[in-house]
């Protein structure tokens, strides 16, 4: 498999968007064999760039991500990425857990701070990493790894001090070694262009990949923005609202919203998509569709 970095370089140079898609580790036998036998079989006939899976914080789906990456890898040759958190990790253990991803031809690590499990505040552990800058600058000095961080174009929910504050904090990351950053899921695409317009007056350099989300249900993504702070437009809420109960025009409006985001990201400048799947593949391949791209 390769580094991402290279992968983006190369799509990069033949004009094309880097695209990719996220999944996140399945907790039943049925969700396992759903996906290896249904979703990513489909949604391997868009020929995606690469792939993430999520690390669950501090739960128990949180040693079946290397697992999942490595089936991924060696079942359907797509390079993979691991997303990896710091909480509740020791260095020590964190140290274990990159040499089991090594082991498994895992090349690529999406290096995160995490959040705590619902109940909980957030809490450095003894022994442990305060902030995803600290896991990348670890991960660089490791060395063997490509290096992926989060960033917030509405600036990060915790980061009282606003989004400057926040995107300063990124900028530091990005300078600790990362190749490149994914973004947590936004609306408004004039979020997206202000950070972007933002790092680059930093003299940042490296891809920043819009994160997207197809909406299919409107009270779970309103639960999604509540949770992590990403504003959901008033005269997009407001279609929600109207479409109520009706998941089909809900699914059918998700995908229209969401194309016309891409098809603008990209139009001025995106290097690539990020796709939210949320194991899901019709909705995410009906937008490639729409573009053009699968
Ligand atoms: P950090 O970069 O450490 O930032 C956390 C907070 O600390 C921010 O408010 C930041 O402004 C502040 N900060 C950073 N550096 C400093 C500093 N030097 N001084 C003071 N303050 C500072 N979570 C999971 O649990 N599992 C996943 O698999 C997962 N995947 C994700 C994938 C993507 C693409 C994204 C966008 C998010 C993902 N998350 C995941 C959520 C993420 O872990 C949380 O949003 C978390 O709260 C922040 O992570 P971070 O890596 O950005 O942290």
């Amino acid at each position: 498999m390769r580094f991402i970095r290279d992968i983006h370089a190369e799509k990069q140079a033949s004009g094309k968007p880097t695209i990719s898609f996220e999944f996140f580790p399945f907790k039943t036998p049925e969700g396992e064999a759903t996906f290896f036998g249904k979703t990513l079989p489909a949604l391997m006939t868009a020929r995606p760039d690469y792939a993430s899976v999520t690390y669950g914080a501090g739960g128990s789906t949180r040693e079946k991500t290397l697992e999942i990456v490595e089936r991924i890898q060696n079942d359907f040759g797509l390079t993979t990425m691991a997303h990896l958190t710091c909480i509740k990790h020791t260095q020590a253990e964190i140290g274990g857990i990159l040499d089991e991803a090594a082991r498994r031809g895992i090349q690529n690590i999406l290096a995160l701070r995490g959040d705590p499990p619902s109940g909980e505040e957030w809490a450095q552990t003894e022994g442990g990493f305060e902030f995803a800058s600290e896991l990348v600058e670890f991960l660089r000095e490791r060395g063997g790894f490509g290096i992926g961080a989060a960033g917030f174009p509405e600036g990060h929910i915790d980061c009282a001090e606003g989004r400057e504050t926040d995107w300063r904090h990124l900028v530091g990351k990005i300078n600790c070694g990362a190749d490149f950053v994914i973004t947590q899921m936004f609306f408004d695409n004039a979020d997206y262009f202000r950070l972007a317009d933002y790092l680059k007056g930093q003299g940042v350099a490296v891809p920043l990949f819009p994160g997207i989300i197809p909406v299919a249900n409107a009270g779970q993504i309103k639960k999604f923005s509540a949770m992590c702070g990403a504003k959901l437009p008033e005269s997009f809420s407001s279609r929600l609202d109207e479409l109520g109960d009706d998941a089909d025009a809900v699914r059918e409006y998700g995908i229209e919203y969401a194309t016309g985001q891409c098809r603008e990201l990209l139009e001025r400048g995106a290097p690539g998509l990020h796709f939210y799947t949320l194991n899901k593949s019709k909705a995410v391949l009906q937008i490639l569709a729409n573009l053009g791209l699968a």
